[in-house]
């Protein structure tokens, strides 16, 4: 970790955000302009690199990457593979899909190998003021340390969900100890006691998935509930995603409304990888697990000690309002708006851009039209499809802002596919 006093006042680049998308385009810029080792900084409040995948993977104890070995933050895609040539053990069918472990070790091998152990600020971002210096456009950052950087051009890398709660939840009365209903966000399995507890999971993501293993684990009983039915899919979106095969159309669909839903229809709403629904479907049988399947909460109350939920369709589920819950965890995703980004007020006053529910219409090097920002992950999704949160994301965002960030006459504000 560097020491914030250590900060420049005056950079070329502030990258904001340390996870895989910044590393990701870390490693492919230097590749392209080895220069530019001292024209950047990386702000992150962690002061680390992938400090928030790390904590996702342990909190949820995932075991290995839904994503396979060639998806990951360095610029050779056989990298890892290689990295894992003497623990092919850890690399899980059926599409060699890297270990924890593994791709954390190989994550720090790639972050020594460009030098990067020291590149992280640890400081938060907490506004971007555009201004112009000399005749010429550039960012005010206000950092949480106090301190303020001047930077000529800025990626966003900051992934910027913000929890997704239904209704129901939110409308409850905070009369219950904090614990007995969290978003998945907030659930760390590491040293939670649950012997004998009733958990309701909500949501049919993998997210859900591995919280109900992790519960059962603990010898927890666990009730699943979604409104759709569980179903299986290997990836979070169809392979056909990740090249020519589905983008072509994608970026030849001029409507952005359109491409919204294309990516709405790809992504589908959660599912469950096949060896995640196969071990739960064997813990319904051992009488572990109930599924509450096209079934929704329509109110949920605090008796004491513990919860009384009544669902949408108490004809078929009568059992569950007569069950007491020990806890609830709302595996229910995020909503990604930038209108909530809170950092880019003054951006978005001076450079008003349309947007398509909460997703900002780039231009085709992923700028924010009008200025040198830049933005990767899934507020990206509009140019990069259904993929853009995901490692591969952070690839094909690499491949449209490194050229821009490398070359001076790629200054051009037009929005454009
Ligand atoms: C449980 C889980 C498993 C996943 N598994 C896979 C997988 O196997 N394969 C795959 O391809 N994808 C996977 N994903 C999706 C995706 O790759 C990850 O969510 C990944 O962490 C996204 O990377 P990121 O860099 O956009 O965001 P993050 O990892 O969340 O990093 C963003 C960083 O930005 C920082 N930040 C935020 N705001 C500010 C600010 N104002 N100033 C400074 N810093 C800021 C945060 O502190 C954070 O460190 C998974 C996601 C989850 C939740």
């Amino acid at each position: 970790m560097v020491n914030a006093a250590a900060l420049p006042k005056m950079i070329d680049l502030a990258i904001v955000g340390a996870g895989p998308q910044a590393l990701t385009l870390v490693t492919h810029v230097l590749q392209k302009k080895k220069s530019m080792r001292n024209r950047f900084v990386v702000l992150d409040p962690s002061g680390q690199w992938l400090q928030q995948w790390q904590h996702q993977f342990a909190a949820y104890e995932i075991p290995h990457l839904r994503s396979p070995v060639v998806h990951h933050p360095d610029t050779n895609p056989h990298a890892l593979r290689a990295f894992a040539e003497s623990r092919a053990n850890e690399l899980f069918p059926p599409y060699d899909l890297p270990g924890t472990r593994l791709f954390q070790d190989f994550c720090q091998e790639v972050i020594r190998r460009w030098q990067l152990q020291d590149r992280v600020i640890p400081t938060q971002v907490e506004h971007l003021e555009p201004i112009r210096q000399q005749g010429r456009q550039r960012f005010q950052l206000t950092l949480s340390n106090g301190q303020v950087l001047t930077a000529r051009r800025v990626v966003l890398a900051i992934a910027g969900g913000v929890p997704h709660l239904p209704d129901w939840a939110k409308a409850l009365p905070k009369t219950y100890p904090p614990e007995r209903l969290c978003h998945s966000g907030q659930v760390d399995l590491r040293g939670l006691r649950l012997g004998g507890e009733r958990i309701l999971i909500v949501g049919s993501g993998l997210t859900a998935g591995h919280l109900a293993l992790g519960a059962i684990a603990r010898r927890a009983h666990v009730m699943m509930m979604a409104r759709r039915t569980f179903y299986e899919k290997l990836f979070d979106a169809e392979p056909g995603w990740l090249g020519p095969k589905y983008l072509k159309g994608f970026h030849a669909e001029p409507s952005w409304q359109t491409r919204w839903q294309m990516i709405r229809d790809a992504r589908n709403g959660g599912s469950l990888t096949p060896a995640v629904l196969t071990k739960l479907r064997r813990l319904e049988r051992d009488g572990k697990l109930s599924f509450y399947e096209q079934c929704e909460v329509q109110s949920a109350t605090w008796k004491e000690t513990a919860w009384q939920v009544v669902c949408s369709h108490p004809g078929a589920h009568n059992c569950i309002t007569h069950l007491p819950i020990d806890r609830i965890w709302l595996a229910t995703g995020s909503t990604l708006d930038v209108h909530n980004w809170l950092l880019l007020s003054a951006v978005r006053e001076r450079y008003p851009l349309p947007t398509v529910q909460g997703l900002p219409v780039l231009d085709k090097h992923l700028r924010w039209p009008g200025c040198n920002l830049f933005i990767m992950g899934g507020a990206a999704a509009l140019q990069i499809g259904p993929v853009a949160r995901n490692l591969f994301g952070a690839k094909l965002a690499c491949d449209r802002i490194v050229p821009a960030l490398i070359k001076e006459n790629l200054s051009h504000f037009r929005v454009q596919a």
